[in-house]
């Protein structure tokens, strides 16, 4: 199944404008003498308010694109401190993640509202990044294979199969996000496969043939070689190890 592998990197709330475009350059400098048609997608998820910059370096480098880390699922409104689609869409944005574990814990934000966000987000001709992921508890209870299940389906509630085949999912334990403790490959590559059958069971083999779901975890360079030989990951989305331009350059490498 030739499904082009996805490496991106998700800043969460670290670098204001100058830090984001040294990083940024970092990577763009990193990138420049790599070959384009051996390469996973690059992906860059900086803050809002880093988007502008970032877009401004990257906006001749096509082996770049940028992710915004949330969005509102509202054209616009009374919604004080969030961002609408249409705001994203002026940075050439590409991609969301939705469903971050962060964003579920610490913003009590339900499977519904993430399934608002998918359409919207499908809907405006983006591309949803959509997280799920078991606790440490849910794992040991032997339910995680259940739990991602009931995610899943309701993330992609109501969305078309030409929508979901075009969609990426990143599962991510919990346990396993800035812990510095990856999840086995092979567990992991098991825990996919899993996911991806809920896809074929909800659509088709085909649209769980097409879609690509990373795994994101305390990925590192030392990790991404075993992550990415497993047969149903097709890449990761990094958190610690994206911030330094060195590292997420060898993370890029270790997907081609
Ligand atoms: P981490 O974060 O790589 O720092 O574990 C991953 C994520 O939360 O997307």
């Amino acid at each position: 199944m030739a499904r082009r592998p996805i490496i991106a990197g998700n800043w969460k709330m670290h670098n204001n404008k100058a830090a984001a475009k040294e990083l940024i350059e970092g990577i763009v400098a990193g990138v420049k003498d790599l070959d384009a048609s051996k390469m996973p997608e690059v992906v860059v998820a900086p803050t809002y308010t880093a988007l502008w910059q970032v877009q401004d370096v990257i906006k001749n480098e096509p082996k770049i694109a940028l992710a915004a880390q949330n969005v509102n699922p509202n054209p616009k409104g009374a919604y004080t401190g969030e961002i609408s689609l249409e705001m994203l869409a002026d940075f050439n944005t590409k991609f969301v993640i939705i469903g971050h574990s962060e964003r579920r814990q610490m913003f009590n934000e339900s499977d519904e509202f993430i399934n608002e966000k998918a359409i919207a987000i499908l809907k405006a001709g983006m591309i949803p990044i959509i997280c799920c992921g078991e606790t440490l508890e849910q794992r040991e209870a032997g339910v995680t294979d259940a739990h991602l299940e009931g995610q899943i389906t309701k993330a992609l509630k109501g969305i078309s199969a030409e929508d979901v085949e075009k969609s990426v999912i990143a599962y991510e334990p919990i346990w396993a996000i800035g812990t510095g403790k990856s999840c086995d490959a092979v567990e992991a590559n098991r825990t996919i496969g899993e996911i991806r059958k809920v896809v074929a069971k909800l659509y088709s083999q085909d649209v769980a043939d097409k879609i690509r779901i990373l795994y994101g975890g305390s990925v590192k360079p030392s990790t991404i070689v075993e992550q990415m030989a497993q047969e149903e990951i097709d890449g990761g989305l990094i958190g610690g190890a994206s911030l330094e331009a060195g590292s997420f350059i060898e993370l890029i490498k270790g997907a081609m």
